[in-house]
């Protein structure tokens, strides 16, 4: 039997009602002949309700309990599931991610799906069984401990499982028709596409475009995995949502493709550090041990052997930087003079393969934002992307701004 995979976001199983929704959809494939694996997320603000559990208890916690607790919301909802599917006479079962087993590297709250044996869930299919119900965003490492794959983390579990299985599609059903030129919630004029590239949705997502999680992109992109997203509150066709492809199947594409955000991001600043070889691993080594993602980085003109040195990092990882930094100064290992944290940026990106062919689109992006009165604190490049830190409360402006002038609501 050819095997697609259906994966339900936190809204659409946030209730029981909904979670039947869902389940009649998966029924209509079944109908058509697939067996299905249905990924399942928390319910709708589960996750965030444990890990405010997890900070309260315990601020820089040890992660592998962390990760005990926040993937038990995706427990209920297999559950959930496969009872649902069995009230509805679909032969149904749920899996645990260690059950399966999903195999995991041990980097706890960020752990990489290594393998994922197909044998288990097969022999099942081949005993008649119609839908294997899986918990996603958890897996199992190596020293036989539960893991997660960071927050958004079932769009992974969804498409590693859909490359595993060889399915004939991976499809992502959510709160949002498709994927959109930017976020539809903060920008009305957002248009839906009918397809994106992959490369493209990458840089999306790892830019804050939370509609997939990055490493399901790369995924997909790696293993060819059909990938489509769509809404779970409205009737399908087998065209609906937005296709996930190479870059050869799109017919025309704008300059700038779409506009993403990351609203909780940080800047932080050693001020006067000695300007001397090794500094920059003096500082960011310590950072990466302590688990910190650094994004944005520059380091100033030195003068008389000093510089400041500042960097970018998510809004609830400042903690561990700031105790990483204090304590290797301690030590001794890098000399500076204050730490300045400024917790109240945000990042706005444009993204688009067209960038590689034409001149004068980060011009254009810093321009559209001047005229907006908005300071540019940070810059960073790439072939198809800008991104640039400004204060929180212009985020949506700038955003808003960026779509007009760079005219993304026309196709
Ligand atoms: P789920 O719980 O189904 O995984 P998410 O909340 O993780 O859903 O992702 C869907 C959300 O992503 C949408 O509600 C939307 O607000 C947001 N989003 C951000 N950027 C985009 C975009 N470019 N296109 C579509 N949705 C986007
Ligand atoms: N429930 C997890 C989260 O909220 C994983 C997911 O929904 O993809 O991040
Ligand atoms: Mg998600």
């Amino acid at each position: 039997m050819p095997v697609l995979v259906m994966k339900f976001g936190g809204t659409s199983v946030a209730t029981l009602d909904r979670i039947r929704r869902a389940a009649k959809r998966v029924g209509v494939e079944v109908a058509k002949g697939y067996d299905v694996i249905v990924i399942v997320s928390a319910m709708s603000g589960e996750t965030n309700k444990l890990v405010g559990y997890v900070n309260e208890t315990s601020p820089l916690f040890d992660a592998r309990e962390y990760d005990a607790i926040v993937s038990s919301g995706e427990n209920v909802t297999a559950g959930l599931m496969a009872l649902t599917l069995q009230e509805m006479d679909v032969p149904a079962r749920s899996w645990q991610g260690w059950q399966v087993p999903v195999k995991t590297t041990s980097a706890h709250a960020s752990a990489r799906i290594e393998e994922i044996p197909t044998d288990n869930i097969n022999a099942k299919f081949g005993e008649g069984m119609k839908v294997a119900v899986v918990a996603g965003f958890q897996g199992f490492s190596p020293e036989g401990r539960i893991t997660t794959l960071g927050r958004g983390g079932s769009d992974t579990t969804a498409v590693a499982f859909a490359a595993a299985f060889g399915a004939e599609r991976c499809d992502i059903y959510t709160d949002v028709d498709g994927v959109y030129t930017t976020d539809p919630r903060i920008c009305d004029k957002a248009r839906k596409l009918d397809r994106i590239s992959f490369e493209e949705m990458l840089e999306l997502a790892s830019l804050g475009a939370k509609v997939l999680q990055t490493r399901s992109v790369e995924l997909a992109m790696r293993y060819k995995v059909k990938l489509r997203v769509l809404s779970s509150f409205e009737e399908q066709s087998d065209e609906a949502g937005t296709l996930v492809c190479d870059e050869e199947d799109i017919m025309e594409s704008n300059v700038v493709a779409g506009v993403a955000y990351s609203r909780d991001e940080a800047k932080l600043t050693l001020v006067s550090v000695a300007d001397r070889p090794g500094i920059a691993a003096a500082i960011f080594v310590p950072l990466a041990e302590a688990g910190v993602n650094v994004d944005m980085i520059i380091q100033n003109i030195s003068e008389e052997g000093r510089t400041d040195m500042t960097f970018s990092c998510p809004t609830d990882q400042v903690k561990r930087a700031e105790q990483a930094l204090m304590a290797r100064k301690d030590a001794g290992d890098i000399n500076f003079h204050g730490l300045d944290v400024d917790e109240g940026v945000a990042k706005v990106s444009i993204v688009g393969i067209g960038m590689r062919s034409h001149a004068g689109v980060a011009s254009k992006m810093f321009q559209v934002l001047a005229d907006e009165g908005i300071n540019i604190k940070v810059i960073t490049t790439s072939e198809i992307k800008v991104s640039v830190l400004v204060e929180r409360k212009y985020m949506e402006l700038a955003v808003q701004a960026l779509h007009d002038a760079f005219e993304l609501e026309k196709a």
